[in-house]
């Protein structure tokens, strides 16, 4: 068997984000040592608010050129509180490796696992898989501070731009159905949702007819519309009825965050931004300042988006043996919470960021989790 071999620039940031990227190095070495066939080179890169407090700088010298060589990114959290620019703007040079890079698919999975809180009464809850597909380096968030677009007109009034693009808005959809098509060949139903406000906005009725154009592509895949307030509504009611969600990345924003909240919260949220040459792997949460340095902090968020990164590296090496590594992953979580042997602590249970770590890793070595998939 031939080993596939990727390099992984790992930044592992500021609070909880140490401890997370540490799990998640630590399940995937588990995984590779019982999948074999694939071998990862790991260039650790400083970067966040502790290292500018230590260096004035946000990430260290050629980090972000390292990171642009590396066939993946895998990021913990960055940014403190306390620590800032001193114009007062967070410190964020994950920001800049999106724009840089052009990472413009943000992939959030959101999925229920059993014994996870639900915040929803109906027992068909349970079956919630669904993934938003954010739109992450124009629409609204074009205009956001760090970019400084907006125009102000003295103290009266200020204008934000929301773009569009057709490029970017192509490539996203078609990301989208493509995933879907992959979906679809692992059991889901090949559906995706354009999300929109093409009833209001010129741009959002842009979005939606290059969403239609690129559906003509895609005869396999089911297609339905919903306006971003409806979506809202129907999130609620009825999520277990979504695959795939694709909008603006304003929109994305704000329901990503909502469908997190269904499955558990942030400890649960995984997430991949991904360009047509680099793909950054991060969970949806902070830094969490008020938890670091306790081992209270829920890895699965960190280690989910771990395998989602080994997914990735399957489909961007060819080697078949990283996308086996990443289900291995899915299913020893999927196991150890249908199971009860994951309680952590974000949820009331008893185990800390070290023991629901450990119990993953052990999970991935256990015959009855192979034998799922
Ligand atoms: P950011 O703007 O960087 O996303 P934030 O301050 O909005 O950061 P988080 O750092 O994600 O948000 O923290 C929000 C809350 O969620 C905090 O109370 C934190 O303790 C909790 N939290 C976040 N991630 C986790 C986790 N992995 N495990 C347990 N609790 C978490």
């Amino acid at each position: 068997m031939t080993t596939a071999k990727a390099q992984v620039a790992v930044i592992e940031g500021d609070g909880i984000g140490i401890d997370v990227t540490r799990a998640t190095l630590a399940v995937v070495e588990a995984a590779r040592g019982i999948v074999g066939g694939f071998d990862l080179d790991l260039v650790p890169i400083s970067a966040g608010a502790s290292y500018y407090a230590e260096t004035g700088a946000d990430i260290q010298p050629g980090g972000e050129e390292a990171a642009g060589e590396a066939d993946a990114i895998f990021l913990g959290a960055i940014g403190l509180p306390h620590i800032r620019w001193p114009d007062g703007t967070e410190i964020s040079p994950h920001l800049r490796l999106r724009d840089r890079f052009g990472l413009y698919a943000g992939v959030r999975p959101v999925k229920a696992y059993a014994n996870a809180p639900k915040r929803l009464a109906d027992p068909r809850a349970a079956g919630i898989d669904l993934v938003i597909l954010r739109e992450s380096t124009e629409g609204l968030f074009y205009s956001a501070a760090v970019h400084k677009r907006a125009e102000v007109v003295g103290d009266s009034a200020v204008f934000e731009t929301l773009r569009i693009s057709r490029d970017v808005t192509e490539r996203l959809h078609r990301f989208g159905f493509r995933l879907a098509e992959k979906r679809k060949r692992r059991g889901s139903p090949g559906r995706i949702t354009c999300v929109d406000k093409a009833n209001v906005f010129t741009s959002m009725a842009f979005f939606r007819k290059i969403f239609d154009e690129v559906a003509a592509e895609f005869a396999d895949i089911e297609t339905g519309y919903n306006y971003v307030d409806a979506q809202a509504l129907e999130l609620i009611r009825r999520p277990w009825e979504f695959d795939i969600l694709v909008m603006e990345n304003m929109f994305g924003d704000i329901l990503s965050d909502l469908a997190a909240a269904l499955v558990g919260g942030m400890g649960m949220a995984s997430c991949g931004e991904i360009g047509d040459e680099l793909g950054l792997f991060q969970p949806a949460h902070g830094s969490a300042p008020d938890i670091a340095g306790q081992d209270k902090a829920n890895p699965c968020a960190a280690i989910l988006s771990g395998a989602l990164m080994l997914d990735y590296l399957a489909d961007r090496t060819g080697g078949e043996a990283f996308a086996t590594g990443a289900l291995l992953i899915e299913e020893a979580v999927a196991r150890g919470f249908e199971e009860n042997r994951l309680r952590p602590m974000e949820f009331g249970g008893d185990m800390g960021t070290e023991a629901v770590t450990r119990t993953i890793v052990d999970l991935v070595g256990e015959r009855e989790t192979r034998a799922r998939f």
